[in-house]
């Protein structure tokens, strides 16, 4: 815990009503990675912190953690909690800690609270046996990959430089061909630089159930790759590339896969909840435990600057209500209070959201701002109604 402030607890304040539960514990069970990716936020990005953690999660800290999670279960009485065994790569921990940490967590929550597991990895540690040993303690695999062919996947290379596409298809074949099961989806963030249908197309060869299609992380102070200057009528190349994808996805007349952040925006046009941290206004329900045990923001922060996400709380000296209590998580639950003024007067608002809270970042202000990608959500949001509108008046072209 060594960039911990001096740990005490937060003050009690029983009489003023908690914000709604975190649902959602993203615990680093290995803090650093097999790959380099070449535009990794969290390693070569602003956020140094990672430098100064223990490479795995001890046993202490996952035990204390597992306590954690369920003493929130109870408190709040989840029917339901997501627990996401992250990284740098989780794998580098061992399938056995992970699934023994998962049957952990299982084991103290409260009886009528279903605890869903996945792991989130590059792929390129799957085997048979590994594979087999996560399926049969109810633990699903996400995987990351940049697409479909090698070609996509180029900037993903380990730390000699070697792609990563060879050991990353044959894990994610291996998880598609021998336990779809416990095959959760493939997570892809957006090149618009990539021919947006042969991507889609390369990614459906690997049978997803479901894709998370991710804007990269970017700010005001630091643009997206390839964003051009904001003003009037600039260019959307973000919006663009997603919308070619809606269309083909959306025009197939079969699902295909999932593609959440598609079926995000149906949802939120159509005045239904979202669950989604890229659109709507709901309060996002996820906190990350680090490997030292440190309670932290989501890592997606760390793209803004030094120390973003960090609370200054820990599982050891503090609960999950402490960090609900704390103000930089508060904001970010904060729904259109923190938006700024012009995400207020949008009449996007309740289904944009002002974007992910990460992309609203500017150095002089903070995270009052629209998101970097105020024109590429626009065009999307829009695309979609329009093209939920034709099909309510019976047109699916
Ligand atoms: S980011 Fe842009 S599109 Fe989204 S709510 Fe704010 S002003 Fe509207």
């Amino acid at each position: 815990m060594s960039r911990q402030a001096t740990p005490k607890p937060l003050p009690r304040a029983d009489d003023v009503r908690l914000p709604a539960p975190f649902g959602q514990f993203i615990v680093k069970v290995h803090g650093r990675c097999n790959l380099a990716c070449r535009y990794c936020y969290l390693y070569e990005g602003p956020d140094h912190t990672w430098r100064d953690r223990p490479a795995a999660a001890a046993p202490a800290v996952l035990d204390r953690t597992a306590h954690r999670i369920a003493e929130h279960a109870a408190a709040h009485g989840l029917r339901d909690l997501a627990l996401v065994l992250h990284g740098g790569e989780p794998l580098l921990a061992g399938a056995d800690r992970l699934a023994a940490f998962a049957d952990r967590v299982r084991g103290l929550s409260p009886e009528g609270c279903t605890v869903h597991t996945t792991v989130q990895t590059n792929a390129t540690l799957l085997t048979g046996p590994r594979v087999a040993t996560l399926a049969r303690h109810g633990i699903r695999i996400g995987i990351s990959l940049d697409g479909g062919r090698p070609a996509h996947n180029s900037r993903r290379t380990d730390h000699a430089g070697r792609p990563s596409w060879p050991a990353a298809s044959r894990g994610a074949r291996l998880l598609a061909d021998r336990h779809p099961d416990a095959y959760a989806g493939i997570l892809t963030v957006v090149d618009p630089d990539t021919d947006p249908v042969e991507m889609y197309e390369s990614l459906l060869e690997l049978r997803p159930p479901a894709l998370d299609l991710l804007l990269p992380h970017g700010n005001w102070t630091n643009p997206p790759p390839g964003l051009p200057p904001t003003g009037p009528g600039r260019p959307t190349p973000y919006g663009d590339w997603l919308v070619t994808v809606f269309d083909r996805w959306w025009r197939t007349g079969r699902r295909e896969t999932r593609i959440r952040l598609f079926e995000e925006c149906i949802a939120l046009l159509l005045g239904l909840p979202g669950a989604t941290e890229s659109l709507g206004l709901d309060p996002v329900d996820a906190i990350v435990i680090e490997t030292d045990g440190a309670i932290e923001q989501v890592d997606s922060l760390k793209s803004a600057y030094d120390t973003a996400a960090a609370t200054g709380l820990d599982v050891f000296h503090h609960t999950f209500d402490d960090a609900l209590r704390h103000p930089g998580v508060a904001a970010r639950r904060a729904g259109a209070d923190a938006l700024a003024a012009a995400c207020r007067a949008c009449p996007l608002l309740t289904v944009c959201g002002g974007g992910h809270y990460a992309h609203r970042y500017r150095a002089e202000n903070g995270f009052a701002n629209p998101s970097v990608y105020c024109a590429d959500l626009e065009r999307l949001v829009r695309h979609v109604a329009a093209r939920l509108s034709d099909a309510t008046a019976g047109d699916r072209r």
